[in-house]
């Protein structure tokens, strides 16, 4: 059954990208709603990040200022002597349309910039949930200070292990990418760089990368190592010196940006994610974000996706009576079909990607280099894919 006017009681767990990107939504279509998050605050997973248009699309749609949000850039990627392999070919009116493209920023100015489009005590924070149930009437969770309480609706956006996935779906391990990535940023002028680009280099192990960035207001650029490791060996101590010394031998300004880079602004990643499921929702409760998809960095894509997530939540939950459970559960198979294609694709695809650049097996290396350098097979793979994919997620989103 649906209504004119109903208000329901939606539950979000979270309040990462999309936690906050789900409330929006779902404020927008008229539910009352309250994001639980065991921290003190909205707390940023790391620094570095870029935007593609179509989460910059949805942020504007859930009416979340996107204006010089970030550095437009143009994404290529290069060998290690600097041959240009890849150009991602955004079309130019989408780059026009949102902000150059593909942005460059620091995560603390997104949350800031979706907190405020937030009213004030939507997000409870400092509110662990430690356990969900859900029967035909209602969902329950149930809080670390033993206190519960009731809603129509629960989103589980509560990151890579998400209590809410477990909940529906069960436990399983996590997929080990056997990569880990070192990332930083700094403001400082360093010889080589250019503006409005995002540069990925590949030598035969290492992928070493830098793009422009703006935060709140300024200029700078941000840059990151990624190889193969052990995820079970400790982490070195000295993360920038350990960033260097994979740096060494890449093109300028990569070297200078990270000796340029505080020690206190380098950080460290080891790389997970899960296998795509066939199914997200059971009854009342649904997935969002890295719940139903963590990914790689590989595909920049992992907040971005999380964003969409919570649009097309809100879009799915409109008019929507949240008392009646067959229309609930239509409403977030609506919300979930279509996402899990194109999510699954990018979890796979970056992944992919991973293996191709830091687990070929040295004999194998330099022939993918040489077909990589010498023929239009990467160009199609990740140029070319990526921007038609960007064109099919952006027409999906209402202005
Ligand atoms: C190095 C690196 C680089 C990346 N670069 C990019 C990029 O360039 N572009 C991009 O789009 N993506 C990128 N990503 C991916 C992106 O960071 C994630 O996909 C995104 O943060 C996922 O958001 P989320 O809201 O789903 O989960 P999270 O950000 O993990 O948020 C989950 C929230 O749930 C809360 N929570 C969990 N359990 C509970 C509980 N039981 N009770 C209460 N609260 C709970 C947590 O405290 C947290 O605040 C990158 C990731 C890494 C590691």
């Amino acid at each position: 059954m649906t209504l004119s006017s109903p208000r329901g009681r939606v539950a979000v767990l979270g309040a990462g990208p999309a936690g906050m990107a789900a409330a929006l939504g779902a404020l927008k279509a008229g539910h009352d709603v309250v994001v639980y998050e065991r921290y003190r605050e909205a707390r940023p997973a790391g620094n570095i990040l870029n935007l593609w248009p179509p989460p910059l699309k949805a942020l504007r749609a859930l009416g979340v200022d996107t204006h010089d949000l970030g550095a437009p850039t143009d994404g290529e990627f290069r060998n290690v002597h600097g041959r240009v392999r890849v150009h991602v070919k955004l079309d130019e009116d989408v780059k026009q349309a949102y902000g150059g493209g593909f942005i460059g920023l620091l995560r603390p100015e997104l949350y800031e910039r979706m907190l405020a489009a937030l009213s004030e005590g939507v997000i409870r924070f400092d509110t662990q949930v430690d356990r969900i149930e859900q029967d035909d009437r209602a969902v329950t969770l149930h809080f670390a200070d033993g206190s519960t309480a009731e809603h129509d609706v629960l989103i589980g956006a509560d990151g890579i292990d998400s209590l809410v996935r477990r909940t529906l779906w069960g436990d399983e391990p996590k997929r080990e990418h056997r990569l880990h990535i070192f990332g930083g940023f700094t403001f400082a002028e360093v010889d080589g760089t250019v503006s409005n680009k995002c540069i990925l280099t590949h030598s035969r192990t290492v992928q070493g990368s830098w793009s422009s960035i703006r935060y709140h207001g300024r200029d700078g650029h941000q840059w990151w190592v990624l190889t193969a490791t052990d995820p079970d060996a400790p982490a070195p101590t000295d993360l920038k010196a350990s960033a260097a010394d994979l740096a060494a031998g890449f093109p300028a300004p990569l070297p200078g940006l990270i000796a340029a880079t505080e020690p206190g602004n380098v950080q460290r990643w080891v790389l997970r994610d899960r296998p795509p499921l066939k199914q997200w929702s059971k009854g009342r409760i649904t997935l969002s974000g890295d719940a139903a998809h963590a990914t790689s960095p590989y595909a920049a894509y992992g907040a971005g996706m999380s964003i969409e997530d919570g649009y097309f939540f809100g879009r799915a939950l409109r008019g929507v009576d949240l008392t009646d459970l067959a229309a609930v559960r239509q409403a977030l198979q609506s919300y979930e079909d279509p996402r899990k294609p194109h999510t699954a694709q990018q979890v796979q695809m970056a992944r992919m990607l991973g293996k191709i650049f830091h687990h070929a097996p040295a004999p194998l290396r330099p022939v993918r280099d040489f077909v990589f350098d010498h023929t239009p097979f990467l160009q199609k793979m990740a140029g070319d894919s990526n921007p038609r994919e960007i064109n099919k997620q952006l027409a999906l989103i209402e202005d």
